[in-house]
């Protein structure tokens, strides 16, 4: 293999801090009847030694990107963040807003125009660019900043919402790395990637202010500035950068217990399984994500131990679980089987879900968080 060379600052000095060794690509849902196998690729993170950026290694999977089922919590943040970032006067009634969105969905821009923001065409120059998720998906993050930069008004805030590397490494979320997610984001590693802009183009963007929300177990919204000229960034952003390196967002060594939270959740997921099936009680999952395709896989989990997997996106249902046997339902089905316990594969779900579907719980089943089990802190 060629030197990795950063997808931000193009240095090639960098380590390999966590392993998934190869995986089936995560938007591949395969019809039920096709009998596989399914192609695996390595799945490797890699943190930049110069910029700090954490990244995915290489990528040789064509992403499906199917736009899943929204998440009332990813709607009900995206509420929340407009009014925040409303009250702190960043978001003005007439100002020219533009969005790069993210391919799985969520968008913002109804919320925005209810603010009286004004959506621009596609390319034009923006008083507000709002990125949910979005630039992770640039293979050349480099090139991604400096577009969105480069139709940011003088003056003109750009919006960056992202699931931080640090979130990441405080809860174990190893299964967050996937193909077709490039970046995994720090305050630290945004701000390098600032300077190298500025060196290079004649757009400066300074960091302002952000904000933080539960989704994901840990979101930040980053407000960036362009040709702010005296204006300095708030305690906000010092707070979060200080809480960056005391997790050691930027050092390999943060990254070991990471790769030892794989074996561990990957063990305490499959034990746990054939505790239930031992005892004679039946499992199901929930939500057929990207993360529990990673977390299914790493574990040696198939359809012997998870017979179906339920989830609410239409396009789904008929399919199975890349790289397994395993099923997905619909969650009609899921009701049907009145299961001892749903496997919830995606934790913002739980109250959603709760609600969605009483009769698990009016069955005597219980939902159990996936990405709790085999973390101990
Ligand atoms: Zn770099």
């Amino acid at each position: 293999m060629t030197e990795h060379e950063c997808r931000a600052c193009r240095r090639q000095d960098g380590h390999i801090v966590l392993d998934l060794d190869d995986q089936p690509a995560c938007d591949y849902f395969p019809t039920y009847d096709d009998s596989g196998p399914d192609p695996v690729y390595p799945l490797q993170m890699w943190l930049c030694a110069h910029c700090g950026l954490a990244q995915l290694l290489e990528d040789p999977t064509t992403p499906e990107e199917p736009k899943g089922a929204e998440p009332a919590a990813l709607v009900a943040q995206a509420a929340d963040a407009v009014a925040r970032v409303t009250a702190a006067g960043l978001l003005p009634a007439g100002a020219r807003v533009a969005e790069y969105g993210s391919p799985h969905g969520g968008s913002w821009l109804d919320n925005l125009a209810g603010q009286g923001l004004k959506p621009v065409d596609d390319g034009g120059e923006a008083d507000v660019i709002l990125d949910c998720f979005g630039m992770m998906h640039a293979a050349d993050q480099a090139a991604a900043l400096a577009e969105r930069a480069g139709r940011l008004a003088p003056g003109g805030v750009l919006l960056l919402q992202f699931h931080s590397i640090e979130t990441i490494l405080r809860t174990g979320q190893w299964n967050a790395l996937r193909h077709g997610h490039f970046a995994y984001y720090s305050a630290t590693a945004l701000a390098a990637m600032m300077d190298s802009l500025a060196a290079t183009s004649r757009a400066r963007l300074s960091p302002r202010t952000a904000w933080l929300f539960d989704l994901y177990g840990g979101t930040v919204l980053l407000a960036v500035q362009r040709d702010g000229e005296g204006r300095a960034a708030d305690g906000t952003i010092t707070a979060l950068r200080d809480g960056e390196e005391r997790a050691g967002v930027t050092r390999p060594a943060a990254y070991e217990r990471l790769q030892r939270d794989v074996r561990a959740r990957a063990e305490a997921l499959h034990g746990w399984l054939a505790e239930m099936k031992a005892s004679g009680k039946s499992v199901v999952g929930y939500g057929a994500a990207s993360r529990a395709v990673a977390l299914l896989r790493t574990a040696g989990v198939d359809a012997d131990l998870l017979p179906a997997v339920a989830d609410a996106s239409p396009g789904k249902a008929g399919t199975r679980m890349p790289g397994t046997r395993i099923p997905v339902i619909t969650p009609a089905a899921l009701v049907d089987r009145a299961p001892d316990a749903v496997a919830l594969f995606v934790s913002d779900l739980l109250a959603e879900v709760r609600a969605a579907y009483p009769q698990v719980e009016a069955a005597g089943g219980q939902w159990v968080d996936a990405d709790a089990l085999g973390i101990d802190r």
